[in-house]
């Protein structure tokens, strides 16, 4: 979804791009559960504007992405709950709410979420919500393959030689193609790219999801060990994150871990039938935040990798701010957070 949304704000800004990927069982972008959660997986600082930015900016692309393709990407932003079901509960959430959070007693929780009527209470989070993030593939697949300005090479890269003023990518094929510009965006395995010298702290980190076949929620639901998601006629209910490496397969332990969490919250999803169950690779960094921006010794290499629990969200200002980068357009977000060569 990083190389995608780049790829599109780069070709709009009207430089040509080529953009080399091959698909990899466990990429993160499918698999992930479509979460704008940044009032709940809080970042500090800088970094917490950029996610509150990011999460704003999803309107105004879901209608580039309509008028575009044809296809209305489903986006909620009815804000988020963090459910309470204990005393202690409650406490935590308090302690740990976001400024712009309000606290729902029982009543009014059950008012706005009947099947959530079981809890002592909630924290909500406006503003943040969810994206069909299969939906929003499938829009930026369809830009991808008709925009004349884009080539799409189905290889994998092997090696990246930055120099001043351009760099060269080398792939598996034994092609070799340069540019002014590289933007890294491989995911979980972009550590592996040889040359990739700022990259090596990236690491999978498996989540395992669950989903069933009915919608009980409006709403974003988190509880105390996971969190369920509603989609227009299903829910998914996520998630573990298990240190396994490039292994993308379910277990029945996660899977029971991960039922268990979504059922704690929802408990009436219990009466429905799963549907199914699968696995991704989210790109993790010891800070859990993004690397973005270019290498500072090669400014031909640009890192746009590790966004950890957050890549979707982040997907659609990600792009703009590669554009920039590329068109040497002035940033007008502090990126100094997600510097690559902070670790
Ligand atoms: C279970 C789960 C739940 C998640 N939930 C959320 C959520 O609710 N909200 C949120 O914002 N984020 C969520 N995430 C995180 C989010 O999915 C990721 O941060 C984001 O998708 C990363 O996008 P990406 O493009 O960097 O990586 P990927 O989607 O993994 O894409 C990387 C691409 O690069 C390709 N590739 C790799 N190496 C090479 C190579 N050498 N040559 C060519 N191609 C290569 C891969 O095959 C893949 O196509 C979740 C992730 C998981 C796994």
């Amino acid at each position: 979804m990083i190389g995608l949304a780049a790829a599109i704000a780069v070709a709009e800004r009207g430089v040509s791009v080529t953009l080399i990927g091959e698909s990899r069982p466990g990429e993160a972008s499918p698999a992930a559960a479509g979460m704008l959660a940044p009032s709940v997986e809080r970042a500090v600082g800088p970094a917490h504007d950029f996610g509150i930015a990011a999460r704003d900016r999803y309107p105004s692309y879901i209608e580039f992405l309509a008028e575009q393709t044809g296809i209305r990407v489903p986006l909620n932003r009815l804000g988020i709950l963090q459910v309470a079901l204990s005393g202690k509960g409650v406490k935590g959430l308090q302690k740990t709410a976001a400024p712009t959070a309000r606290w729902l007693d029982a009543k009014e929780l059950r008012e706005l979420e009947p099947s959530l009527a079981h809890a002592v209470g909630a924290m909500f989070n406006p503003d943040d919500g969810a994206v069909d993030n299969t939906l929003l593939l499938s829009a930026l697949w369809k830009i991808v393959s008709t925009n004349a300005r884009i080539e799409t090479l189905s290889d994998a890269v092997t090696e990246v030689q930055p120099r001043e003023s351009s760099a060269t990518v080398r792939t598996k094929s034994g092609a070799s193609h340069s540019a002014r510009h590289v933007v890294l965006a491989a995911g979980a395995w972009v550590g592996r790219i040889s040359g990739a010298r700022l990259a090596g702290a990236v690491e999978p980190s498996r989540g395992q999801l669950v989903s069933y076949s009915t919608s009980p929620l409006s709403h974003v639901a988190y509880g105390p060990r996971g969190y369920v998601v509603p989609r227009s006629d299903s829910t998914i209910g996520g998630s573990t994150m298990e240190n396994v490496g490039f292994d993308a397969t379910t277990t029945s332990e996660g899977v029971e871990k991960v039922r268990s969490a979504s059922e704690e919250i929802c408990p009436s999803l219990s009466r429905s039938k799963e549907t199914r169950s699968w696995a991704g690779l989210r790109p993790v960094t010891p800070d859990m935040l993004p690397i973005l921006g270019p290498d500072p010794e090669h400014r031909s290499l640009i890192y746009a990798c590790g966004h950890s629990r957050n890549g979707v969200l982040m997907a659609p200002l990600t792009g703009d701010l590669i554009a920039d980068l590329v068109t040497g357009t002035p940033l007008s977000l502090d990126l100094s957070q997600f510097r690559p060569d902070r670790f």
